[in-house]
């Protein structure tokens, strides 16, 4: 089994923005700019806005976090949208989801311009996803194209299951894996809660990419001998032996299925690092759109 390091490869890409960022710098152009707009007090949406915060700082982005209050009303969050849209000095920008429960995430993504949605969730960037056009990729989906990319997996012909169709995750990573692209050119099988016979057709993957949102979901027994597994599971869960009391999991039995696997993503170290560099790439694109 090989691990699939979402740390060496996110440090990887991350060396390769900052040098284009002190590029740009080195040339008197003004750096990227990501700006987060975070309502409400989340403490995991707030733990991910710090995160992005810190991972722009490190490669040279500039960042903007706007925290509004949780009692933030439809009109208030529309005008920061707005303003961002309408800021030249801002390239892209991010609604952290989920919105509290009075907002609707939904039309709210629908308002910012498609040319600022470093996320890739407004429906015009998903179109042209849809139809292999360039365009911003959502984060996750991205961060794993980019993953599997950097270890060479050769995906075209295989059987690759996904389980779970979200739309920032699952959904958009079926796609992908099934595009005229490498990686891609895979034969896809998009699994979800009504799924009939979930184990046996997990157990016919090449590629396996489990995005359910269910604690080690994947047990060794859904998990063909040498198959590529990734991760994108993060649970949090009680562990009194870590000074945080908490370790993070992921939606599969790393323990058990790593055994089997050729190769497979960490939890921590896999996905979530590659959702970052996903967005930072994004970020820099959007910047180098305007020049
Ligand atoms: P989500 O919106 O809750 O979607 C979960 C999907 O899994 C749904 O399509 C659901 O089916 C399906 N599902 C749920 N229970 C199932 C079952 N028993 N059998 C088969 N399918 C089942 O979750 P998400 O936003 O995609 O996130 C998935 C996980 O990834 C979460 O743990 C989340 O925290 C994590 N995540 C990580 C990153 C990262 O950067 N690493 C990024 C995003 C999310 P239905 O559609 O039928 O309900």
């Amino acid at each position: 089994m090989k691990l699939l390091d979402g740390k060496e490869i996110s440090a990887q890409i991350k060396e390769e923005i900052k040098a284009e960022v002190a590029a740009m710098i080195d040339n008197d152009i003004r750096p990227p700019h990501l700006a987060a707009i975070l309502v409400g007090e989340d403490p995991a949406s707030q733990t991910y806005v710090a995160s992005k915060e810190k991972n722009c700082q490190s490669v040279g982005i500039i960042s903007t976090a706007y925290r509004l209050p949780e009692n933030t009303t439809e009109e208030e969050l529309l005008k920061t949208i707005d303003f961002l849209n309408k800021d030249d000095e801002v390239d892209g920008f991010i609604v952290q989801l989920p919105l509290p429960k009075h907002l609707n995430d939904d039309k709210v993504i629908k308002l910012i311009d498609p040319t600022k949605d470093v996320d890739g969730f407004h429906p015009e960037n998903i179109g042209k996803m849809v139809l292999g056009e360039d365009t911003y990729l959502p984060a996750t989906p991205y961060g794993i194209m980019e993953l599997l990319k950097r270890y060479d997996i050769d995906t075209a012909g295989k059987n690759c299951v996904v389980l779970g169709r979200s739309h920032i995750v699952g959904t958009p990573m079926s796609i992908l894996m099934s595009r005229n692209s490498k990686p891609g050119n895979a034969t896809v099988t998009l699994c979800h809660s009504r799924t009939e016979n979930i184990k046996e057709i997990a157990a016919q993957a090449d590629i396996l990419i489990a995005a359910v949102g269910k604690p080690h979901f994947v047990t060794a027994d859904m998990v063909k001998d040498g198959a590529i597994v990734v991760d994108v599971g993060i649970h949090r869960i009680e562990d009194a032996s870590k000074k945080s009391g908490f370790r993070l999991i992921g939606d599969v039995d790393f323990e058990e299925v790593s055994k089997k696997a050729s190769y497979i993503t960490p939890v921590p170290g896999g996905v979530g690092l590659m959702t970052i560099a996903g967005l930072l790439l994004n970020t820099l694109k959007a910047r180098k759109a305007k020049m």
